[in-house]
C-alpha cells in the first residue's frame, strides 16, 4: 500500500435498493479521498465481494457526481446466498485481502448488517484459514488481522428498531403519499373506496380512514370496526375512502388480513363501489427526498470517521442507532409472535407511538372513549401568522379533529391577528379540514400583523367568543405575537389562558425548535427547483448558476438545500460575504472547470441567501463570475421566490404537524385543568378562564431529536437574538463544512490552499459532536 493511502475502504449496498444510498456512497468516496483514503466499491452488494475480480472498483471523486438525484443503488444490490456460508465469506476475506482493503462499509437492511456483523466476528478466523489453506500468505495477512465494519441502515421500511429513520423511508412516504393524494382524487369523483397496500409503517401522514399495521393488530372482529369508522365518515360528508393495508398486517389473533379481505367487507357489508390498489415497487423509486439525501450524505460522512476511528476492538458502530443499540427486527417479529404487541410498538422508535396515536385521534370520529368530561371542554381558537408554510393546514386539521374528538369547540380564526381584531371567527366542523393534511399554503388566511398594533381589540375579541385556548401556528410573527400576548397578560385577563405556538415557516428560523413546519416541505421545493437547474447548467457545460433562496436572516435553506443538491457553494447570513471570499470561489471555479473532462464537462450551482449583503446581490455576484469566468465558464442567475413554499405538504411536514397538533391540544388542556382547579367559581360566572397565568402556560412546542419538547417564550426570549430573528443557537449549522468537503475536488491534492487533509478533518470534527440530524 502506497504510504499517502491511510486506508483502503470498501463500501458496499446490499439487500433491498433504497433511495438516499447514492447520496450515502457519494458522501463516503469524497469524505474518503479528503481524508486521504482510497474507496473502493464493491458492485452487486456481498455477490461482488464473493466474486471479486471487476466487482470491486475504486471510485474517483469526479464518478459520483451527480448521484445525490438518483434513487436506488448504482452499484448495484444483490440477494447472496453464498454470504450465507462459511466458503462464501472465505472467498470474500481473501478477495478484500489480495487487494488491501482493510474496512468495509455496509448499507442495507436487517439481514445485511447481521451478515456484516457475522463476517466481522470470523475475519481472524478467516484469515488463519486462509493461511492454513495457502490461500494467502503470512506477510499478506499480517496488515489485515483486525477488520473494520461500519453499518448503515438503509431501508424503506424503516424496520430497525432503535434508529430514528433509516436511509430511503422518507422517500418512500414522498411516493406514498403522492400514490395515495392521487387515488384520493378519483375516489372523491367516483365516491369509491380504495384499499392500498403499502410497505411502510408511517402511513398516517396520508389522512386515510383506518390502517391496518402489524404492531397494532385490530381484533378479530375487524370487519365491524372498520366499517363503523367508514360509515361515521360518510355520515360526516366523505365521498371517498381510503383504507391503508401495511404490509404483514395481522389481527390480534395473527391471521393474516390482505387488501382482498377489506375489499370484501366494504363492499359486501357496505355497497361500496371498492378497488385495490397495490403500490409495490413504485415506493423504492424516484429521485430521493431532501430528507434522504442529507440523511445518506451525513451518515456516509459519520461512517468514514467512524472507520478512521476504529480500535481493533471495537464493535461494528451502526451510525444513526439511538446510544448505538441495535434491536433487531426479528425481536419485533418475535414480540409480535408472541401477541405481545405492548413490547412489539415499545421496541420501536419512540415517535412511532405518538405518530399512531396523533393519527388515530385526530383521523377517526370518536365520539365516546377519548372524549372529557363537560367541565373541561375549552373553546380553542386557532390562528396563522406570518407567511404561509407547508403544514399549517395539516397541523389545523389535526387540532380541530382531537379537539372533536375531546369534546372541545375548535374556533378558526381567519386573517391572522387581522381578522382576529375583525372578529374573523368560525366554529370548524370535522369535515371543514377534510383533505388539508396535503394541502400548501394557509387555508385560514394569514399575514404579518401582530397583536401589538391593537392588543384591546385582540382582548374584546376573545373575550367575546370565549376562547379559553389559543393555538398560534406560525413562523416569527408568530413567536411575536406570542410574546406580545403574554408580557400583556397582566393588562389583559382574557390573555392569561394557555397559549401554544407551532412554529411554522420556512425559514427555519423560531427558537425552541430544531424544525419548523414547512421547512421540509420548502426544503423539497428548493431541491427540485436545484435539480432543475443543474441539469440545465450541465446541459450548456460551462456554467454557473447563482440560485438565490429565501430564509430571512438564517441560511438554513441554502446550507440544506446546498448539501441536497450538491452546491458547490453557499453564501449565508451567518458568515456574511466579502470581496476575499468571492476571489477565492472564483479562483476554485476555474479551478473546477479547468480539470474538467471536455466531454463531460459540468454546470455548477452556487445557492445564495437573499439577505447576505445589500452589495453582492445575486446579480453582481453573477455577473463578477461572468466576468472573472471568461472562456472557462459564464453565470446565470435564478431567483427561486414563493416557489419556495411549495404545492404539497411533504409526508415528514405532515407528521410533525400532527404530533405537535395533538400534543399542543394534550398541553391546552392540562394547563387549563390546572388552573379550572382554581378557578371554578370563574367559570360558573361563564368568565373565561382568568388565573392561567405561570409561564409555562404560553409556551411554543418544538421538535428536538425524536422528542416534542415544550419551551417557555420567556426561556426561548433568552435564546432569541430578537434582531436578526433567530435564536443564538442554530443545531444545523455545524453541518455547513460538508459543502465545502464535498464540493471542492480533492482541494489538499490540488493546493487549494485554504483546505488540507488536516484542516478537513478538523471540520468534521465539529460535526462529530452533533448528530442530531438523524
Ligand atoms: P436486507 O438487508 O434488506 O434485510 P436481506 O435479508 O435479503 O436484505 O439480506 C441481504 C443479504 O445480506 C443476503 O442476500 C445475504 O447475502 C446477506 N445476509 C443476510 N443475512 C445473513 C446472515 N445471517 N449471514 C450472512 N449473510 C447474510
Amino acid at each position: 500500500m502506497s504510504s499517502r493511502v491511510r486506508k483502503r475502504i470498501g463500501v458496499l449496498t446490499s439487500g433491498g435498493d433504497s433511495p438516499g444510498m447514492n447520496p450515502a456512497v457519494r458522501a463516503i468516496v469524497r469524505t474518503g479521498i479528503a481524508r486521504g483514503c482510497e474507496v473502493f466499491a464493491i458492485y452487486e452488494g456481498y455477490q461482488g465481494l464473493v466474486d471479486g475480480g471487476d466487482k470491486i472498483r475504486k471510485l474517483e471523486w469526479e464518478d459520483v457526481h451527480g448521484w445525490l438525484r438518483v434513487g436506488g443503488t448504482l452499484i448495484g444490490t444483490a440477494r447472496c446466498m453464498s454470504f450465507k456460508t462459511h466458503e462464501g465469506r472465505l472467498q470474500a476475506a481473501e478477495n478484500l485481502i489480495k487487494r488491501g482493503i482493510d474496512a468495509l462499509i455496509v448499507c442495507g437492511g436487517d439481514g445485511s448488517l447481521t451478515g456484516a456483523d457475522i463476517f466481522r466476528a470470523e475475519w481472524p478466523q478467516l484469515v488463519q484459514e486462509l493461511v492454513q489453506m495457502g490461500r494467502c500468505s503470512k506477510k499478506e495477512v499480517e496488515p489485515h488481522q483486525f477488520f473494520t465494519i461500519v453499518g448503515l441502515v438503509g431501508s424503506i421500511d424503516n424496520d430497525m428498531s432503535s434508529t430514528d429513520i433509516t436511509i430511503g423511508a422518507v422517500t418512500s412516504l414522498h411516493r406514498i403519499c403522492e400514490s395515495v393524494d392521487c387515488i384520493a382524487s378519483t375516489a372523491i369523483s367516483h365516491s369509491r373506496a380504495f384499499v392500498v397496500e403499502v410497505m411502510g409503517r408511517h402511513c398516517g401522514c396520508c389522512g386515510a380512514d383506518f390502517v391496518f399495521l402489524p404492531e397494532r393488530p385490530p381484533s378479530t372482529d375487524w370487519a365491524s370496526e372498520v366499517c363503523g369508522v367508514v360509515e361515521r365518515h360518510r355520515a360526516q360528508g366523505k365521498r371517498q375512502t381510503t383504507v391503508i393495508v401495511a404490509e404483514g398486517a395481522i389481527d390480534a389473533e395473527l391471521n393474516p388480513i390482505k387488501c382482498e379481505d377489506v375489499k370484501k367487507v366494504l363492499a359486501e357489508h357496505l355497497g361500496l363501489d371498492t378497488r385495490v390498489t397495490t403500490l409495490g415497487h413504485v415506493q423504492r423509486g424516484g429521485a430521493p427526498a431532501a430528507y434522504d439525501r442529507n440523511l445518506g450524505t451525513i451518515q456516509g460522512v459519520e461512517a468514514i470517521e467512524a472507520v478512521l476511528r476504529a480500535k481493533p476492538n471495537t464493535e461494528s458502530p451502526m451510525i444513526g442507532m439511538r446510544e448505538n443499540q441495535v434491536t433487531w427486527t426479528h425481536e419485533v417479529a418475535e414480540a409480535i409472535r408472541r401477541k405481545d404487541f405492548a413490547r412489539a410498538m415499545e421496541l420501536r422508535d419512540p415517535e412511532f407511538a405518538e405518530e399512531y396515536a396523533a393519527y388515530i385521534s385526530s383521523t377517526i370520529v370518536d365520539t365516546r372513549s377519548i372524549k372529557l368530561p363537560e367541565n373541561e371542554h375549552l373553546n380553542i381558537g386557532i390562528v396563522h401568522v406570518g407567511a404561509p408554510a407547508g403544514g399549517m393546514n395539516a397541523a389545523t386539521r389535526v387540532a380541530v379533529r382531537f379537539a372533536l374528538n375531546r369534546g372541545h369547540k375548535p374556533i378558526a380564526i381567519h386573517n391572522g391577528f387581522k381578522g382576529l381584531m375583525d372578529g374573523n371567527f368560525e366554529e370548524m366542523s370535522w369535515f371543514s379540514v377534510d383533505g388539508w393534511n396535503a394541502k400548501g399554503g394557509s387555508e385560514l388566511g394569514t399575514n404579518r400583523t401582530l397583536p401589538q398594533s391593537d392588543l384591546g381589540a385582540v382582548a374584546y375579541q376573545l373575550q367575546k367568543y370565549g376562547i379559553e385556548a389559543l393555538l398560534i401556528i406560525g413562523g416569527f410573527e408568530g413567536f411575536k405575537a406570542l410574546q406580545q400576548l403574554e408580557a400583556a397578560r397582566d393588562h389583559y385577563p382574557n390573555f392569561q389562558i394557555p397559549m401554544v405556538q407551532i412554529p411554522a415557516t420556512i425559514s427555519n428560523n423560531v427558537p425552541g425548535t430544531e424544525y419548523s413546519l414547512g421547512s421540509d416541505t420548502s426544503l423539497n421545493a428548493v431541491t427540485v427547483c436545484c435539480d432543475a437547474i443543474a441539469q440545465s447548467a450541465s446541459a450548456s457545460r460551462r456554467r454557473v448558476f447563482v440560485v438565490e433562496t429565501q430564509g430571512g436572516k438564517t441560511g438554513y435553506l441554502s446550507v440544506f438545500g446546498g448539501l441536497a443538491t450538491g452546491a458547490i457553494t453557499v453564501y449565508v447570513p451567518e458568515e456574511g460575504v466579502n470581496l476575499e471570499r468571492i476571489r477565492k470561489d472564483i479562483d476554485h471555479m476555474r479551478h473546477l472547470f479547468k480539470s474538467d473532462n471536455p466531454k463531460r464537462s459540468l454546470g455548477r450551482i452556487v445557492l445564495r441567501t437573499e439577505s447576505v449583503s445589500q452589495t453582492y446581490t445575486t446579480e453582481v455576484l453573477s455577473q463578477m463570475y461572468m466576468e472573472e469566468g471568461q472562456h472557462l465558464f459564464d453565470s446565470r442567475t435564478s431567483i427561486l421566490g414563493y416557489i419556495q413554499q411549495g404545492v404539497t405538504t411533504s409526508p415528514m411536514d405532515r407528521i410533525r404537524a400532527a404530533r405537535q397538533a395533538y400534543k399542543a391540544i394534550l398541553y391546552m388542556e392540562e394547563k387549563a385543568k390546572g388552573a379550572l382547579g382554581r378557578t371554578d367559581d370563574v367559570r360558573a360566572a361563564a368568565i373565561p378562564m382568568r388565573i392561567c397565568n405561570d409561564f409555562d402556560s404560553a409556551v411554543i412546542i418544538g421538535i428536538k431529536g425524536s422528542s416534542v419538547i415544550f419551551t417557555s417564550i420567556r426561556e426561548a426570549l433568552r435564546e432569541t437574538d430578537m434582531e436578526n430573528r433567530k435564536s443564538r443557537k442554530a443545531w444545523w449549522w455545524s453541518y455547513r463544512p460538508l459543502i465545502d468537503v464535498l464540493s471542492l475536488k480533492v482541494a489538499h491534492a490540488n493546493g487549494i490552499p485554504d483546505w488540507t487533509v488536516e484542516k478537513v478533518e478538523e471540520a468534521l470534527r465539529s460535526i462529530e459532536c452533533d448528530s442530531r440530524y438523524y
